[in-house]
């Protein structure tokens, strides 16, 4: 029980933390934020970092983001209740379940859903267990596969959001999965160093980009990604 109230105090610092830092703003991310339990998603060696700023090792040579990139790219993309919602790069299942918090919260007469993608099994699978042990698994479906693709079943999606970086641009089948009017966050560059954060808005004959930060993923694996 301590141990249990030791995490809650240590989440609620780190918010406070990303909310004098201009990380976050938005009372939906905020509240999600406060109530996602990050240790939950964490290999237990990394367990007693969870309310840390900074990125994580999962396994497979991956990282979970750092928290305030959560929180920013969550902003970005004004997810709202009711949004339908592609990720690309699963992970630990950590942002997905931020984002189900958000476009699905309890007692919504409108909950959205989150499609995420993984292209390494042992990550998805554990992803699933991590999802479904925080309580997010009806509202999060984890898909194996190469994300570049996409996720036509259930598209057209409100907003996309690419956790890896991209080789210079938006792979073209998340371009036509998005709806219009619809938001895609997204890192690119080069594979290590040098990349960054761009937010795009599909409009009815045109993307517009804006450029908001110089950032650092894992890269982004596939065929309209790097090859392996
Ligand atoms: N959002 C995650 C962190 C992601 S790290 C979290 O909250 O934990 C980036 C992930 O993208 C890695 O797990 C990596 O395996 C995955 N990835 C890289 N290229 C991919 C692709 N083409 N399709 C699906 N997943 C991919």
């Amino acid at each position: 029980m301590v141990y249990l109230m030791d995490f809650e105090e240590k989440r609620k610092r780190l918010v406070e933390s990303l909310k004098s830092r201009d990380f976050l703003t938005k009372p939906s991310v905020i509240k999600a934020m406060l109530k996602v339990p990050r240790h939950k998603f964490l290999p237990e060696g990394a367990i007693s970092s969870a309310y840390i700023d900074s990125p994580l090792s999962i396994g497979m040579g991956q990282t979970i983001s750092a928290p305030h990139m959560n929180a920013m790219m969550c902003e970005l993309l004004e997810l709202k209740e009711g949004d339908k919602v592609l990720e690309v790069g699963t992970g630990s299942g950590y942002h997905a379940a931020l984002c189900a918090e958000i476009v699905a919260p309890e007692n919504s007469l409108n909950p959205g859903h989150v499609y995420t993608l993984e292209r390494h099994l042992e990550l998805a699978e554990s992803a699933r267990e991590n999802l479904s042990n925080a309580g997010y698994a009806n509202y999060v479906t984890v898909i194996h596969g190469d994300g570049t693709l996409g996720y036509p079943k259930e598209a057209p999606y409100d907003k996309i959001l690419v956790t890896a970086s991209s080789p210079k641009k938006v792979p073209p089948p998340l371009k036509k999965q998005l709806k219009i009017g619809g938001l895609l966050c997204i890192p690119t560059g080069s594979k290590e160093w040098g990349q960054d954060l761009y937010i795009v808005t599909k409009k009815k004959d045109k993307f517009e980009s804006k450029r908001i930060t110089g950032v650092r993923f894992v890269p982004l694996i596939g065929e309209w990604g790097f090859p392996e």
